[in-house]
């Protein structure tokens, strides 16, 4: 057959960095700090929740309100209502998708038109450029840099946007700006003032802010998760996005939601509603009744949303002294599930005749899921085309994992050291 099979718009898009390092981590039987998934079990009012909703009659089997199961959009509104100090219409500002994935691929085939600019802030979560490209988009870059002058970088914190540098890249043409907070995969938390900047740029410029916001719920060190949808003039331009996965330790579960204005939502509807259509109705019915939960322990000690950051926020510790130990310098995160490292102090005898024009970080991670059974996953993965060749010394580990999973790749990590 001669004829061009696939559309043109997947031709940038082939090649995805989870496909390819989870069927390598599986073929290699690593130790697997590399996927964002916790290796423990989700709570158990989860679990209760999830098995109530099995037996819960014929409805829970069926289909539901397209736009999302009338009580989890009920328990969404009500909960975001009060963080965000107004009120959420369950019905037409909240939309229910099959993961944050859902919510976002509905944002963007939405919003973003053929040709419309989408700044991404670098480092990204990789189907940010992706989403744009299928939806006949342009992506426009601007990265987060260490600040320079007080020493090296070591906390996410230490990464900044420069002001000046991201004005520049808002133009007549540009449409949204994506970003992620916390961010994966170094970490940072966004302090206020610098979501002012964004704000005020997005407000002067008359564009659509996508706040991906899966990791909202796990701050560190007293860092505060601010919504960029809370800042004077951001409600009406902004399409928060978030999941159940990452707000319950169950990554399987695949609810997440698109909370925003009616006349921008609207939009995502029609596209939900001629695609997905629903998601599955007895994950969205467990999620409701464990959001039930959180609602009514909210900022107490029993709150799931208080107590896993903290249980992180160990596990994060531990790997940072790991890796200290074995002589290399981690970011510390302030909020997520993940940790960049630089790997430049590591002399590694990489066996290059396979993959010689593949990133360095890319041919590492390759020779540590090979040759030592330990997952981790490519920072480069995170950036551009044009920014990957600057920035191919960083890996990035994911500490939401059990202890058990954590004390094996410290073993690893630790007789490698006493090798070299
Ligand atoms: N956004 C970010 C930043 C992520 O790390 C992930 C992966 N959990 C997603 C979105 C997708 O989330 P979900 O699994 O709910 O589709
Ligand atoms: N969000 C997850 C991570 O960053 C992975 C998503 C995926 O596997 N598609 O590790």
């Amino acid at each position: 057959m001669s004829r061009q099979l696939h559309a043109r718009r997947l031709e940038k898009v082939q090649k995805n960095v989870w496909v390819e390092f989870t069927e390598l981590a599986a073929k290699y039987k690593v130790v697997n700090l590399g996927q964002g998934f916790p290796d423990f079990s989700p709570p158990s009012f989860l679990l209760e929740s999830l098995c109530n909703t099995v037996n819960g009659g014929f409805s829970m089997h069926q289909y539901t309100r397209c736009f999302g199961h009338p009580s989890l959009v009920k328990i969404l509104a009500k909960f975001f209502g009060r963080i965000l100090a107004r009120e959420i219409d369950p019905m037409q500002e909240i939309l229910v998708s099959v993961g944050a994935y859902g919510s976002l691929f509905c944002a963007f085939q939405a919003l973003v038109d053929e040709g419309d600019e989408v700044i991404i802030v670098e480092p990204f979560f990789d189907c940010y450029e992706s989403m744009t490209l299928m939806a006949g988009g342009k992506p426009v870059y601007v990265p987060l840099k260490p600040q320079k002058g007080n020493g090296p970088a070591l906390s996410s914190a230490d990464w900044v946007l420069c002001p000046e540098e991201l004005a520049s890249k808002f133009t007549s043409r540009t449409k949204a700006i994506i970003i992620n907070n916390p961010n994966n995969p170094l970490g940072k938390v966004y302090r206020r003032e610098e979501l002012q900047i964004i704000a005020d740029l997005c407000i002067k410029h008359d564009v659509i802010c996508f706040s991906d916001e899966v990791y909202e719920w796990l701050t560190y060190d007293g860092a505060k998760h601010i919504k960029i949808a809370s800042l004077p003039g951001m409600w009406e331009r902004t399409i928060t996005v978030s999941s159940a996965g990452k707000t319950f330790s169950a990554t399987g579960i695949k609810v997440g939601w698109a909370i925003g204005p009616g006349h921008l939502l609207k939009h995502l509807q029609t596209i939900h509603q001629n695609s997905l259509y629903h998601c599955p109705t007895l994950n969205q019915e467990a999620v409701a009744v464990a959001f039930e939960r959180e609602y009514e322990m909210f900022g107490r000690e029993e709150s799931y949303f208080k107590q896993l950051p903290t249980q992180l926020q160990a596990k994060q510790l531990r790997l940072t002294e790991c890796l200290r130990f074995v002589g290399l310098q981690p970011i510390l995160p302030e909020g997520g599930y993940f940790m960049i490292t630089d790997i430049s102090s590591l002399k590694v005898d990489l066996d290059d005749s396979s993959s010689k024009d593949e990133p360095y970080d890319y041919r590492f991670v390759k020779w540590l899921i090979k040759e030592k059974h330990l997952g981790a996953i490519p920072v480069s993965a995170f950036y551009s085309s044009e920014s990957r060749a600057g920035i191919q010394n960083y890996i990035r580990f994911c500490f939401a994992k059990d202890d058990s999973t954590l004390k094996a790749a410290e073993d690893i990590l630790k007789h490698w050291k006493v090798q070299q």
